[in-house]
This record gives C-alpha cells, structure tokens and sequence, in this order.
C-alpha cells in the first residue's frame, strides 16, 4: 500500500455536503463525479496527499442509501492507492481476505478499484484502487 488515497464518507445529500466540507476543509471539491454502474454520486476534495470522497447515493434502495439508512452519515471505507491492484488483490486473498469483486472494476476519479469485506477486515470497508493509465 502507498498511501491512504481517500476516506470515503456516506452523505444524505451532496449539495448540503459540499457545502459542509468546503467550509470544514477551506477548499472546494475539485471533481463531482456520478458512478453509473454504483448508482452514486461523488464529490472530491483534495486534503494534502490524500482525498476525502463524500458519496450519495442516486438508488433509494441502493448500498449507500441502505448505509446511511442504518448507521446515518459518515466514514464508509477507506482507500488505499496501490501500484498493481492485481498483485494485491491476490496477495489480500491468500492472506484471508474476502474480495467483494473478483476482477478490479472502475471507479470514481479514473481508478481501478476493489473491495475488501469489512467482515475480513476488522469492521472496516477497504478499497484498493490503482490510477487507470
Ligand atoms: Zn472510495
């Protein structure tokens, strides 16, 4: 792992966020983005060399709507940028983790990325992503 790329945090409702964390932060989101094949929309602010990613959800029965539903805003993963997500993920794997997706998939903000069972990694969701080339 390289570093901690972002901190992924479920929101109810994107403009509302945006405007809290632009004023948390003291800087604007440099990229909203929606995700198509996730159902949500993101928004991303740049805090050093890491990120935070608030994320929306646009499906009413959608897994972040379910999160926010259950458990309200806040911290949802945590993404970790790594070279060769292929090498990871089959490292993670043999180690015992459960991958939520056998192939990497894309992401938001040209990433490649994959989940890790929050079951398998002591309450916490986990993302690997690799910067698409
Ligand atoms: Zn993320």
């Amino acid at each position: 792992m390289q570093k901690i790329e972002h901190i992924g945090i479920a929101v109810r409702d994107i403009d509302v966020a945006d405007k809290l964390y632009t004023s948390l932060l003291g800087s604007s989101p440099y990229k909203r983005e929606v995700v198509e094949s996730e159902q949500v929309v993101t928004s991303f602010f740049r805090v050093g060399a890491s990120k935070i990613e608030l994320v929306c959800s646009l499906d009413p029965q959608g897994v972040i709507a379910k999160f926010v539903e259950k458990k309200g805003e806040g911290i949802h993963h945590i993404a970790y940028a790594v070279v060769d997500i292929e090498t990871e993920m089959k490292r993670m794997e043999s180690e015992g983790f459960k991958l939520l997706n056998e192939k990497p998939k894309h992401g938001a903000d040209n990433k490649l990325v994959c989940f890790i069972h929050p079951k398998t990694a002591g309450g916490v969701l986990v993302e690997l992503c690799q910067e698409r080339t």
